[in-house]
Formats: C-alpha cells, structure tokens, sequence
C-alpha cells in the first residue's frame, strides 16, 4: 500500500520546500523511497555522496570504525587526523589541515585565518574581497561574504569587512582595491555552485594568484562543492594549475559521513596557535574514517578518471539532446557538476523529475544542477538525459 507521505510537519522548521517524497535505501546512484519507487540520484545530497550510496567498500570499513570509536576528543591525538591530512595536503600540495564538521564552519575558519593574518601584520580592520553570486554558508560571517539577499536579509547586522567584485573581470578587481592597504585575501568558489553554476576562468585565477603573490594578500579557494574530484581533478582550482593559501572542504569529503576540512600553505598555515579555533566533533575518528576510505576508494576505482570522461560524456549528450530547445540558454561545467541554464525559472523541475524517478536541484533559479556521484556510468549518464529530456521540452514550450 501506498504511504503518504506527510507534506511537512509541525515539529520541523519549515526551513525547506521540500518534495513530497521520503527516500529509504540506496544502491550505487539509485535510490528508492518507502514506497518501492525507484530513482536515479543526479544530485548525490548535494555534491556529498561522492561513492554513491551504500558503497560494497565504504560500508564495511564504516561498520569497523563505529564499532572502535566514533568520537573521542581533540584534548587527545587522533590518528584518523594525521592520516586524512597527509591525504589531503600531499594531493593539494600544501602544509596542514584543520578539521570541523561543514562548509560553513570551514569557511569560517578561513576567514578567522585571513582576518587573524592580517591583524599580526598590524591591519586592525581587515577585508576581504568576495564576489557576485558567491554562497559561502549560513553563518554571520559566510552569510556576510554570500551574496544571495535571500540568504543575508532579515537577520540584523552582517559582519564588515566584505569587498564584492563581478567574477571574472581582473580590471575591476584592481579597481576595486587599488590603494587599499586593509585587503587581506581574496575568497572564491572555483565554480560558483549555489550561484548558478559559474566557473571562474583558468586565466583569471592565475592573474589572482600573482596579484595575491604581489600584494602578500590570501587566496581562499572555497572547494566546498567543487572539491574531492567532482571536476576531475582533486581541486577545481587545479585546472588553473595554481595552488592557494587556504582550501576549504566539505560536501564530498566523507562520502555522507559529516566533515569539513580547512587546508592551509606557508604563513596561512602558522596563523591558528592552541587556543585560537577548535570544534567538537570535528575530526572524531568516524570523519577521519570517512575522509580516509572515501580517498582510498577515489584512488583504488579511478574515480578521477570517470568524473572527467562520464562528465565530458554527459555534457555532450546534454548539449545534443537539450542544446538546441528554444530557451535552453548554455550547458556548462566540468566533470561531474554540470548546469543547464534556461532562460527562465525552473524551480518546479526538481519535483517534476522526482515524479519522472531523476533526483536533481536548480539553483539560481534557472539552472538545472547535476552532481550526480563520482561513480556515476556512462549508460547512467544517457539515463539521465533521457529522463530529464522530455520535462524541459515540456517546460520550454509552455
Ligand atoms: C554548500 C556550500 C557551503 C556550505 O556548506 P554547509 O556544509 O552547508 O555549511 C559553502 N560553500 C560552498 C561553495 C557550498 O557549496
């Protein structure tokens, strides 16, 4: 028998619009929800569940480590840390890693990393350059460097210290620092995912970096959503062959276990001393764990590889079987996190696509978002443009 499923409920903050389905188990890239209904996942819990779900090599290795220690404490070493840092730092080509639990929290790390580095250079009021259709978390502080009003409006004062720039335009940011001796560091997503899927371009962040170099100002890369292979490399910012100052990581990390990670280079790397940040939970054993086998995993099936080949494929198809729709606007992305913006809201495909057993989110209002898992098949590919074909012709030609 079919169950209802309660459209929301009055003990939940009604802090999403959520479709009415509720999922029960997964396998790979599908899912099925407490009715049978099964659905490709080309969302992956937004860009998070990097092997899929229920992966033959990640859930045993789970089960071991919850059944020796989930969490213990930052008052004592964890092993799971130096492990997963070694991991990260070596694949990133930097020096150390803080862990906490979210994108959020890492980010705030970063930015309590740039604001203290500029303070021990006797900047009292620091600033950070942050850009158009950036989104950096829900706190004061990364609620202050995002640009959505949506997410910033109705909460009192935001944190100061903000300096926005459109992307991809170098001359307005030199315009929009020149002579300011108060910048400390430049944040960007490598491409913007809530945003609307917007890469910054190779050229320009290589002209970052060297203005960074220059000026002795941070580079925060925020590999939030980009990170942990979804593009084909370890880094979005890797196809820019640049290194920054400070990385933050989460989404992907733990393969659906929470974990966030701040990976930092030289001076950003000396700034936090004991008794300057900490969490928690963050980095207890399970995270590390997930962090540990979700590389390991990466590595031992190729999942670089696939990204970069079922994401270019799945690219293609989208820009032959949707390219040519009136009002499809431009397919972009690499590897697997791939946009198709059309030239108006589309909000109501993510509920349509549910009903049609395809998993998807728009963001920006107009952009049809794929981040599907990494171990996503080429056939799984062609599903899903099979799928998602037939609702924006619908949609378009209303
Ligand atoms: C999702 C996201 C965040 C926030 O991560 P949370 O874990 O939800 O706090 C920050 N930056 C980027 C680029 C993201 O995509």
């Amino acid at each position: 028998m079919t169950q209802p499923i309660q459209a929301s409920s009055p003990h939940v903050m009604p802090t999403y619009g959520r479709v009415p389905i509720a999922l029960e188990r997964g396998r790979g890239c599908r899912v099925w929800d407490v009715n049978g209904k099964e659905y490709l996942d080309a969302l992956a819990g937004i860009a998070v569940n990097t092997l899929g779900h229920n992966h033959p090599k990640l859930v045993p290795a789970l089960q071991d480590q919850v059944a020796k220690l989930i969490h213990t404490s930052n008052y004592y070493h964890v092993p799971g840390q130096e492990q997963l840092a070694q991991l990260l730092t070596e694949r990133a080509r930097m020096d150390n890693v803080f862990f906490c639990n979210t994108g959020l929290e890492a980010n705030e790390a970063a930015i309590k990393i740039a604001r203290k580095y500029g303070v021990d250079k006797g900047i009292t009021l620091p600033q950070i350059v942050v850009y158009d259709h950036a989104f950096h978390g829900r706190s004061f502080a990364t609620m202050s460097a995002t640009a959505n009003l949506k997410v910033r409006n109705g909460f009192g004062p935001l944190l100061d210290g903000f300096i926005r720039v459109a992307p991809n335009d170098f001359d307005a940011l030199v315009a929009a620092t020149q002579g300011n001796n108060d910048v400390v560091a430049v944040m960007m997503e490598p491409i913007q995912g809530e945003g609307g899927l917007h890469p910054m371009r190779a050229e320009y962040l290589k002209q970052v970096r060297a203005l960074c170099d220059e000026k002795g100002w941070l580079l925060i890369m925020d590999e939030v959503q980009a990170g942990m292979g979804r593009t084909g490399k370890w880094f979005g910012h890797q196809w820019a062959d640049i290194v920054p100052d400070v990385m933050t990581l989460a989404k992907g990390l733990g393969s659906g276990v929470p974990v966030g990670a701040v990976v930092a280079r030289g001076a950003a790397a000396q700034v936090l001393q004991a008794g300057n940040h900490g969490s928690t939970f963050g980095g207890n054993p399970l995270a590390m764990r997930a962090g540990v086998e979700t590389i390991r995993i990466m590595e031992e099936d190729g999942l670089l590889d696939n990204a970069t080949q079922v994401g270019a494929h799945l690219k293609a198809r989208l820009q032959a079987e949707l390219g040519n729709i009136p009002g499809v606007v431009e397919v972009r992305g690499q590897g697997l996190i791939i946009g198709v913006e059309l030239n108006r809201s589309c909000g109501e495909l993510i509920g349509q696509a549910a009903e049609a057993g395809l998993l998807l989110s728009v963001t920006s209002d107009t952009v049809i978002r794929l981040v599907p898992p990494l171990i996503l098949t080429t056939a799984e590919a062609d599903e899903v443009v099979a799928r998602l074909k037939p609702l924006v012709q619908a949609l378009l030609s209303t």
